[in-house]
């Protein structure tokens, strides 16, 4: 039975990640899904999020202050960054990645990369507009 109900977690967590197509702290992907399940704790929701993460298909990025997010990944080799705004806390993406060269070059020294991080915040043009 445990089994039954983990994969539903599962399936609610994955689907509104794919609805949502921003990257997601765990205190939002929360008050989204109580309202389906008024129970879930949030450690349920890691220990789903850590099965969704091994299977590959999600991403964890840090914003805001080393703030988990997790994102849909729609294609395995999907690679994208994000930028937050202090203010409001609207994400946007970043247009490229700029490190895959420092990785080629740390490569032709004979280490291994596995992941990286990018952190970028700041103040959006809205919230610019409005100060
Ligand atoms: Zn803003
Ligand atoms: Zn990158």
């Amino acid at each position: 039975m445990a089994n039954v109900r983990n994969t539903k977690q599962r399936q609610l967590i994955l689907s509104l990640l794919k609805e949502t197509d921003k990257p997601m702290s765990i205190n939002e992907l929360h008050s989204q899904l109580v309202k389906e399940l008024p129970k879930i704790a949030k450690s349920t929701i890691y220990r789903n999020i850590d099965s969704l993460l091994a299977q590959n298909l999600i991403d964890k990025y840090y914003l805001n202050d080393n703030e988990v997010f997790y994102r849909f990944k729609s294609d395995h080799k999907e690679h994208k960054h994000f930028v937050i705004c202090d203010q409001c806390n609207q994400i946007f993406d970043l247009p490229t990645c700029p490190i895959h060269q420092l990785e080629d070059a740390m490569e032709e020294e004979g280490f291994i990369i596995k992941q990286h991080q990018i952190q970028i915040s700041g103040i959006c043009k809205n919230c610019i507009k409005n100060n």
